[in-house]
């Protein structure tokens, strides 16, 4: 996957993670390097066991030609998805790859038991995966909820109770470095990361409970003054409209778009939702009109705002594949451009992006990091 966007702070490094594995001689041609010099470079990467060599056949079938690649294994990092009812946990590797995943039913709780149950979790994942703990560069864990401006405390979390946790909760029983991420950012660079957007921007649209999202924009993820770029749930779709349960004004797109205006005509189900749509049960296909008619709204601002692709993602995305053409129809026939609404999209991961996100802020700021 080009991912021309990921900032790599070693050279050598950068051109074997976009390249894949070249011959010292492809090296020194691609970097404009004098042997010597390269081989100065390549030095450290294979003292921190960064890089590995790599046996490939010759295309003739000769001799085969020793390159030398990227070690994926050197590293890896932790991501948690915590939520109101689940527990999941990754682990990646440099590459972004998961190599371990598993998901729980257990729902958050404020105590003791609970963070020393999830520390469990990335014990087992770790343990599964055979990756001794000095290897491992830390574990992001993906909360829904906003963060403090310096990141480390969560301010604002009306569907868990933690407000004011820290990430050292989660920590205090794991010698490993914790941090806290915003659920919506971190599914939403998961989605970056595997994309290769090309145009380097992205609003990543989170349907969930609470409705949120974030802002990529050539390569980086868009923080904003107060670290609350892309809390898109606090737009303002109809002025003097319902309440919003979130934040107590009217008319947010929160109070329309939140997975609970479905899930609750359907017994608090989302699943059930959908099933009774597809049956074609009429109730349920008036509540849907609604709910795409002021989604398509939201959607269609924020392509006014940011004129880059739109994603919609969190629990909804994982049922609107079927639906993406009804959405790009309501999206095409609001847009003053004439456009068709190919720049909706829908979220590739139907389960621990949030996970893959969190752990995946860890990589990005070791290879960013990576000096020569
Ligand atoms: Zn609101």
């Amino acid at each position: 996957m080009e991912r021309g966007w990921l900032r790599i702070a070693n050279p050598v490094y950068d051109y074997l993670n976009t390249h894949g594995p070249c011959t010292r001689q492809q090296l020194v041609e691609g970097l404009g390097l004098s042997m010597p010099t390269l081989l100065e470079q390549l030095k450290p990467l294979w003292e921190k066991n960064l890089v590995e060599s790599v046996k490939r056949l010759a295309s003739t079938g000769g001799r085969p030609a020793e390159t030398i690649g990227c070690n994926r294994n050197a590293k890896y990092a932790v991501g948690l998805d915590v939520t109101l009812y689940h527990l999941g946990g990754v682990v990646v590797d440099l590459s972004g790859s998961v190599i371990k995943h598993q998901y729980t039913n257990l729902p958050f709780s404020n105590t003791t038991s609970y963070f020393q149950q999830a520390a469990e979790l990335v014990r087992g994942l770790l343990a599964d995966g055979r990756v001794p703990l000095e290897k491992v560069l830390g574990v992001g864990v993906s909360v829904p909820g906003k963060l403090s401006k310096d990141g480390r405390t969560l301010e604002f979390s009306p569907v868990l109770d933690f407000q004011n946790g820290k990430a050292q909760d989660f920590g205090a029983f794991l010698p490993l470095p914790y941090r806290l991420c915003n659920d919506a950012r971190a599914s939403g660079w998961a989605e970056y990361w595997n994309g290769g957007h090309p145009s380097g921007d992205l609003v990543y649209l989170s349907l969930n409970r609470m409705v949120d999202g974030a802002v990529f924009r050539q390569g980086e993820l868009v923080e904003g003054q107060n670290n609350r770029s892309g809390s898109f749930g606090h737009m303002i779709l109809t002025p003097g409209g319902k309440r919003c349960k979130v934040c107590g004004m009217r008319g947010c797109m929160n109070a329309y778009c939140s997975i609970q205006v479905l899930a609750d005509s359907a017994g608090g189900r989302l699943d059930n939702f959908f099933i009774n749509l597809e049956r074609g049960n009429l109730k349920h296909q008036e509540i849907w009109r609604k709910y795409v008619d002021h989604l398509a709204q939201g959607i269609s601002n924020l392509r006014m705002a940011f004129d880059c692709d739109v994603m919609l993602g969190g629990h909804l995305g994982t049922y609107l594949d079927d639906h993406l053409e009804e959405l790009r129809k309501a999206v095409s026939w609001r847009d003053p451009f004439g456009e068709k609404g190919e720049y909706l999209k829908i979220s590739s991961y139907k389960l621990g992006g949030a996970a893959v996100g969190a752990a995946l802020s860890y990589v990005r700021d070791f290879l960013a990091n990576l000096e020569s």
